[in-house]
Order: C-alpha cells, then structure tokens, then sequence
C-alpha cells in the first residue's frame, strides 16, 4: 500500500503518503473492523488526493515560456499505437530521409557548402533516427506482443536503410565536393567533416565499385544478424522449477515474490530475470541449484544465437579484411579511445596483471569458506559459485546481510534520495509531469530544469520493473537527442530509463539490494549524460562517445552509493524511516574494495574473452563453443590455486 501512495505524483500528496505509510503500517495490525474502516478513509483520502495531484501535477507545456526564452524545444514523442502505426511511421522516416538525401545529392558540385552537405546529412540520420528510437522503445517496452513485432521490424528496415546511406553514391560525391574545397574548419564542425568522411572510408567508399558493394552487402547482413542476436534474448524466457529444499538459504520474501510459488512445493525462478538469477546464486545453498540456473541463463537462446553468432564473427571479418584491417578489433577500436586492438588488449592484461595479487588472496578466502561448508578442503571456487560465498563472506567478516540490507533500499526512498544529490551536484531540478501517453500504468515521465536559470534541460522517463516481453536489463535510451536545429533554436533530449527492479510484493514497496543502487546510480548518469549535452550535431550529442569512454561518467557517478554520508541522507529502514542505517552504511563501504576486484576482473575476462572472438577468426568456433557450453570451466582455472 504505501508503495503504491508514494508513487502518487506532487510534492504535496507525498508527503500526506509517507505519514499515512507508518499510521498504516501500525492500523494493519490491528483487529478486522477498524481495518475495514481504515482502508475506507485511506480511499477517500487517496481519491482525493489523486484529484488534487492530477489538477496539480504539472504538464510539458508548463515550461514552454522558459523554453522560449531559452531557445530551446522540447518534445514528447508522438508515440505510435498500433502495429499499422508503426509500420507507416517507419516507412514515411525512411522516405522523407531518402527524399532529402536526393536534394543533397543533387547539388551542382561547384556550389556546395558546409551546411548543404556535411550538416544536412547528419539532419537526415537525426530525423531518421528519431523513428528508429521510438520504435527501439516500443519493441523493448510495449505490452502488446503485435506492437513489439511490428517494432523489430521497424527496426530492422531502420538498419539496412541506414547501412544504405553510406552507400549513397550522389551523397558521397557532394560531401567529397565540399571536402575538396579544402575548408577552414573547427571544433565541432572540423569534427564532423573528419569522422562524416571516416564513415565513408569505414564503409569502402574508398574500394572498387564490386568490392564495396560486398561491404555494403557483408553490412547489411551483420546488422540485421545483430538485431536478431538481441531479440532471441529478449525473447528467451527461461523458467525452471525448483522444490523449496532446492532452494534453501533464500529468504522468505523470495518465495512471497508474485510468480515464484507455482505449485505444491514447486517455486519457478526465471533464469532471464536478473534479480531472480542474482538472489539464487547469492543465497542458494545447493551448488547444484546455482549451477543449474547458472547454465541456462548463460545460455539464453543457445541453440538460435550461437549460429547467429558465428555468422556474425564470419561477416565481422570478412569486412575488416576487405577494408585493409588486420582484424575487426583494429576496426572496432579505430573509432575508440584505444585506437587498436593492441592497445586494448595491452589495457586489458596490465588491469589483469595488477589485479591479479588481490584478486588471488580474495579468491583463496572463498575457497576456504567453501571447504569449510561443504567439508571438502579440495573444494574449488566455481563461477556459479563467487556470488555465493562472496555473500556468506560479507555475512560472517562484515556482518553485511545483503537481503536484510534490502530493507534500507525501498525504491522510492533510493529515487529521492538520488534525485536530491544529483539535483545538488549538477545544479538542476527534476520535476515529474503528465505523461500525455502510458505504454504502462506506472510510467513516469520527469523534466530537468537547470535550478539556477530555469532553463528547461530534457526529459526522462521511468520503466523500473520487469515484465513478460520487456528487455531484461538496465539501460537508458535516448529517444530524442539533443541538437541545434536549423532554426536555431536547440532541441533538448528526451530519453528512457528501462530498468528490472524486483517488483513490490504485496504490503512491502520494492526493495532494492545495494547493488541495485548503484546500477540505478549508473543509468540515471546516463540519463544526465544525455540530458545536459550542449553539442551542436547529433552525431555528438550526450551519450555519442566513443563507446570506450561513454561508460565513464556513470561509473564515476555510481561511486556516490559506496560514501557513507551519501547512503546516511536516504538508506533508512523503510518499516522504521527514522531509524538510520548509519552502522551498515559503514560496514557497506567496507565491503567494497573486496566486491570491486573481484568484479573487475570478471568484466576483464569477459572483455578478453570477446576480443579473442573477434581478433582470431580460425579459433572463433572453438571460442564460441568455450563461451557458451564450458564457460563453467573459466571458473575452474580463473579462481582454482
Ligand atoms: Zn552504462
């Protein structure tokens, strides 16, 4: 119940929420009629209160005065929905987009200018891309498994289209045209010169006509594999039912969680639910069970992907060959911070090497609580088993109850309080408005100001809990990126937080492990990543980085979640809020130095191990066969001795 009130939007209704949460809490326990009688008032009071909260809650159009005078846009995408929607807004992007592509092609090469080339191209794929993204949410979001369908397939025309793009013959003559012309460029319009002209070398507009037309081909191909790649996990649901005794050491809220209880002593745990796989593999005291669940969710969608797979690793080195690469890592990293493959295989193995001393002493700490437990002193530390022990670990050294810790993390408190520091840091204010349009009932929908000038920054929405059909992970998406417009006046962005938080489970709001803190920490860097960009280009706006460097500031953001007095001004017990959580904040900062090799180098790994795919074709098969049927085996030589 006071899950569901503290949702309830305006700064006013929240706060009536939180006191009835605790009168609530204490009147639930009381005798039958007066519960009755309560839940009667606490109708009223919330069907008034959600009249007060929608008159009061404020909408996009509120703060278009302030965008004007900032000369600034903003923008609630124009959601498809329905499937017949989808399909048409696709096709007209692609037609409008080829329609203008046609107008820069068709300029007399003798009179080209920056801004009718190289600017109105990168219009053209920003305009094209806001359908795409729209159509990304969609087929990641939506409820209605047509709207999802037509999506993907949106998607995918999306994607050879803008493959085809860089093959535009006409395009490419008037963006070489202007090249040519030797211009004085700077900053961010030299910039755009340089990479726009890089995609065209990157694409082989440089090779032979039939050797291109390869590319183009080999291109097209990857791509639509790659959307397939993704979509086969999205689409693996992955249950396995478990008796109680195979699951002994969760704790009893796991078994309360809706859908977990499936029969007579049978309880399903989804092996795609993040959270689920998680608090198995932490709390499950049968190996064999953590290694079960293990083995199918790290081979989600095996028998359709690995295929794919090995297509996709087939495509991805013809292409680097047929344009002059040693491998497709020289071509991936080209675009990079690290600009070769060798300098990122070089980063890789010194973070391993100086890793490795702590990592080994951590590892052979878990190895001794696993021969203890289990009685075998040759008992080795498996992959399905670090999480576990790792747990029993915090549990026994630093008195640190990861579950018990949930208590400290409900989801609304964690969002305040995350709000309230980013809003500190970085000088703006978060606002939650009127969604003009829901995909799902609990959609939320916030504005960013800057606090000091007014100035409306960008929106962002919230998706935070799992569902059937919805991407199982956690990432931002940008839906409308930011831009300066022809006009002159700046588009600010528009993205979307899709996110798996355990869902709230009957009188208990979510609760989040501390974990999962820190990866809403992340994403929502991402998010103000994306939001207060002031590139002029598309191409460069927010989150469009390198991909080595796009990680970043999230990851130096997320580290607020391990400061003590940043946990002090919101982790608090949501069954008694005054009560602080000051001790175990502590012993939580504690704890991670530990966690945070030990998770370092397991991203290592996996970064070493998708090079390895990538740099050496001849051993791709045997590669993908090592990733997906023994990857249980890096356990054994990573962790043993
Ligand atoms: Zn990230």
């Amino acid at each position: 119940m006071k899950h569901r009130f503290i949702k309830i939007p305006s700064a006013i209704s929240e706060n009536l929420c939180k006191s009835f949460g605790r009168f609530c809490s204490s009147m639930l326990m009381s005798n039958d009629s007066s519960k009755a009688a309560f839940v009667h008032v606490l109708l009223f009071l919330l069907a008034s209160n959600l009249g007060v909260s929608a008159a009061q809650m404020k909408t996009v159009d509120d703060f278009r005065a302030a965008a004007t005078k900032a000369n600034a846009v903003l923008t609630i995408p124009d959601w498809e929905q329905t499937p017949e929607a989808v399909e048409a807004a696709m096709k007209n992007a692609i037609a409008k987009a080829n329609a203008s592509l046609d107008r820069i092609g068709a300029q007399d090469p003798s009179r080209v200018t920056f801004r009718s080339t190289v600017v109105a191209l990168d219009g053209v794929t920003y305009e094209a891309n806001l359908a795409a993204n729209r159509a990304t949410i969609i087929k990641e979001t939506n409820t209605n498994p047509a709207m999802r369908t037509a999506a993907e397939n949106a998607v995918k025309a999306f994607e050879d289209w803008a493959v085809g793009v860089d093959y535009r013959e006409d395009v490419y003559k008037a963006i070489k045209a202007f090249a040519d012309t030797r211009p004085k460029l700077s900053g961010e319009d030299e910039k755009l010169l340089k990479e726009t002209l890089r995609d065209y070398r990157r694409a082989g507009l440089e090779l032979p006509p039939d050797q291109r037309k390869e590319v183009e081909e080999f291109r097209k191909e990857l791509s639509k594999l790659g959307t397939d790649f993704d979509t086969n996990i999205v689409k693996s649901n992955a249950p396995v039912m478990f008796s109680k005794a195979d699951l002994d050491g969760l704790p009893e809220s796991f078994f309360a969680s809706p859908g977990i209880k499936t029969g007579d002593d049978v309880y399903t745990v989804m092996a795609n639910v993040t959270w689920q796989f998680n608090t198995v593999q932490e709390n499950a005291k049968s190996e064999v069970t953590r290694k079960q669940l293990y083995l199918i969710r790290e081979t989600l969608a095996k028998d359709k992907n690995v295929p794919v797979l090995n297509q996709m690793l087939d495509l991805r080195n013809k292409i680097a060959l047929r344009l002059g690469y040693k491998s497709w890592d020289d071509y991936q990293t080209e675009v990079k911070m690290a600009r070769t493959g060798t300098n990122a295989e070089k980063y890789i193995n010194d973070l391993v090497t100086g890793i490795q001393p702590k990592f080994g002493s951590e590892v052979a700490e878990l190895q001794k609580l696993k021969a203890a437990c289990t009685n075998d002193p040759n008992a080795k530390i498996m992959v399905w088993d670090w999480r576990y022990y790792s747990n029993q670990l915090n549990k026994q050294k630093y008195a640190v109850d990861k579950e018990a810790l949930r208590a400290y993390f409900p989801f609304q408190k964690v969002f305040d309080g995350m709000f309230n520091i980013y809003q500190s840091i970085f000088g703006l204010k978060f606002e939650k408005i009127v969604a003009p349009y829901k995909w799902i009932d609990d959609l939320q929908l916030y504005l960013v100001t800057d606090s000091a000038t007014g100035e409306p920054l960008g929106m962002f929405y919230l998706d935070m809990f799992p569902r059937e059909g919805k991407f199982n992970h956690f990432a931002q998406f940008v839906i409308i990126s930011g831009k300066l417009l022809p006009n002159g006046k700046y588009q600010r962005p528009t993205v979307a937080l899709l996110c798996n938080f355990p869902p709230a489970n009957g009188d208990a709001p979510s609760l989040m492990t501390h974990q999962d803190v820190e990866t809403l920490f992340h994403e929502f860097g991402h998010a103000l990543h994306s939001i207060v960009t002031r590139a002029k280009y598309g191409r460069f706006a927010g989150t469009n980085v390198p991909g080595d460097f796009v990680e970043a500031p999230s990851q130096m953001l997320q580290n607020w979640v391990w400061d003590k007095k940043v946990l002090d001004t919101f982790a608090a017990d949501y069954r008694d809020p005054v009560q602080k959580n000051s001790r175990r904040n502590r012993e939580e900062a504690q704890r991670r130095k530990a966690g945070k090799r030990r998770r370092a180098l397991s991203a290592a790994v996996r970064v070493r191990f998708t090079r390895s795919c990538s740099a050496r074709s001849t051993s791709r098969r045997n590669a993908i066969r090592f990733r997906c049927d023994i990857e249980p085996d890096l356990g054994k030589s990573l962790f043993a001795d």
